[in-house]
């Protein structure tokens, strides 16, 4: 932004420089050359996200990518823009780039180097290819319509850099989550003072559970296994199930499965009351695991769940059912068999909240996708602003899916700019 009197003005103005706003930047200039394109990002260092995604490795997309993946607005507004560039598609753009991607045995696709900074690089060398000016450290604050006397409108830019007016302008701006990367969420507020109703729960999602510090569970920190996730009405109606891995922290409850699991806990338990229940034997029925129970024999509980679970986890779950360690299987009651079928395989978590926006991956909520047209991302309500990547209300799951939203809503705004 112009520091000086004078006011400075240029085409297209991009807000925010993560993954959807260096894709829109770069399919900008590629389709239309001749436009002068300002890249502005509130951070110091561009591309915060993409080099911590991924634990340092960017988890660019996923061998297979469906609306399902995703949560927010609907599945068919989601189709829409991930059908214009697809994971195909995002996997041909990356290697024209010099990018090439590995996929792992879980489908996630990484760059073959395993190192995050392949991409941004990659990213940042076609962005200075095409002439695209990126200024850093400087943070939008207020984005202002002005209409002259001619009946053309455009944006005024204010922040401390300076102003800047263009006559398009891009929100991309991210969401709330780990607010130390740049992406603090004053894009959605922007968003807002121009006339966009925000969807009304904006909540940190893929984030670890806290349980209660005097959960038993916080005493196992450090065991990870495979778990299955119900979270249930009071009434026993099935709201979510997540497969996956557990990891016990000191603080509650992360991993793939609990991440994956905690937009649709904090989602519900603003509502209504709700249930966690963990199953610790992912692929046994409460059913074969009683009918195992009652074969034991004269072996002990203890021994027979050792041979399937963690030593400490184990002696909490039996201490928990209130059967001692050595009690053989011809020793059991038929109420200790079901006692210990309740804690094996509808464990009750006690999820107190969540670690919240810092340490979240994606944030649920943002500008609804009802209030955009699709074809081109530009909003239904304000001609001329466009959004992509993380503001919109779209999150997805653990896997490269967030980053393949990114990707596409970038490269949809970025062509119809
Ligand atoms: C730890 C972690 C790991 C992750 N790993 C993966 C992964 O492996 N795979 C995956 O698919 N997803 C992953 N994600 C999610 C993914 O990183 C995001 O969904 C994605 O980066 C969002 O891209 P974006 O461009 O929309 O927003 P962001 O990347 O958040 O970029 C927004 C940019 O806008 C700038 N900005 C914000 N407000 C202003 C303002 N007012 N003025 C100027 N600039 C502003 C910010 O500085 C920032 O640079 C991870 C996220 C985290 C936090």
């Amino acid at each position: 932004m112009s520091t000086s009197e004078t006011t400075e003005r240029t085409d297209v103005a991009i807000v925010g420089g993560g993954a959807a706003g260096l894709l829109a930047a770069i399919w900008a200039a590629r389709t239309h050359p001749q436009r002068q394109i300002v890249l502005l990002d509130g951070a110091k260092r561009i591309g915060a996200k993409i080099l911590i995604a991924g634990g340092g490795r960017c988890n660019v997309t996923n061998e297979k990518v469906t609306p399902q993946d995703y949560c927010g607005s609907t599945p068919n507004a989601i189709r829409k823009v991930l059908s214009r560039f697809t994971q195909p598609q995002t996997i041909e753009f990356f290697a024209q780039l010099g990018v090439k991607l590995k996929r792992e045995p879980t489908g996630k696709l990484f760059p073959v180097t395993d190192q995050a900074k392949t991409v941004l690089e990659a990213l940042l060398a076609e962005v200075k290819r095409l002439g695209i000016e990126i200024r850093l450290n400087h943070r939008v604050e207020n984005i202002k319509v002005v209409t002259d006397t001619l009946g053309e409108s455009s944006f005024e830019i204010n922040g401390p850099g300076g102003h800047l007016v263009c006559q398009q302008i891009v929100l991309a701006t991210g969401g709330k989550s780990v607010p130390k990367t740049g992406s603090d969420g004053h894009g959605l507020e922007l968003a807002r003072r121009l006339g966009h109703e925000l969807t009304p729960q904006i909540f940190p999602a893929l984030v670890p559970l806290q349980l209660a510090s005097q959960d038993p569970l916080t005493q196992l920190s450090g065991i990870a296994l495979p778990v299955k996730l119900e979270l249930t009405e009071v009434s026993g109606k099935r709201l979510a199930v997540v497969e996956g891995d557990l990891l016990l922290t000191h603080k509650g409850l992360s991993g793939p499965a609990v991440l994956d699991m905690s937009r649709h806990w904090l989602a519900a338990s603003d509502e209504r009351d709700v249930r966690l229940g963990a199953s610790w034997l992912p692929d046994v029925s409460a059913e074969a695991l009683q009918e195992e129970l009652l074969s034991l024999g004269k072996r002990t509980v203890r021994a027979f769940l050792r041979e399937r679970l963690p030593d400490r986890l184990v002696d909490h779950l039996l201490s928990t059912a209130s059967v001692r360690p050595e009690q053989t299987g011809v020793d059991l009651t038929k109420a200790q068999r079901k006692a210990i079928g309740n804690v094996v395989i509808a464990y009750p978590l006690n999820v107190t909240g969540t670690l919240g926006f810092k340490v979240a991956e994606v944030t649920a909520g943002g500008v609804p996708l009802s209030q955009i047209d699709l074809k081109t991302m530009q909003s239904r309500l304000v001609p001329g602003l466009y959004f992509c990547g993380e503001i919109c209300d779209v999150d997805g799951r653990i896997g490269g899916f967030n980053f393949q939203w990114a990707w596409s809503s970038g490269y949809v705004v970025g062509v119809s700019l």
